[in-house]
């Protein structure tokens, strides 16, 4: 069950990417993830929780070679955006 909405990325990515190969290895088959997962900003190594900007990405990986795509997760319209201004 993924986190997301697995049909609008798929559709999203029909749409932009045109059955686009890997461009490391050719290959022609992608596997999304089931989740979404963020890149927060760095911080001189110190974990801080809110107040700093994350942008949600989801991983697409190359099935053949494993090369991964994070594909931002607000500009498919798979996840709705956080209506939270502190977070
Ligand atoms: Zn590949």
């Amino acid at each position: 069950m993924a986190t997301y909405d697995t049909q609008v990325l798929l559709q999203h990515l029909n749409d932009k990417w045109h059955g686009v190969k890997c461009p490391l290895c050719q290959a022609d088959k992608w596997n999304v993830s089931d989740n979404v997962f963020e890149l927060r900003q760095f911080n001189q190594g110190n974990m801080i929780i809110g107040g700093v900007p994350i942008v949600p990405v989801i991983p697409v990986t190359c099935s053949n070679c494993g090369n991964t795509v994070l594909v931002n997760a607000l500009m498919t319209k798979a996840i709705t955006p956080p209506t939270n201004k502190e977070a």
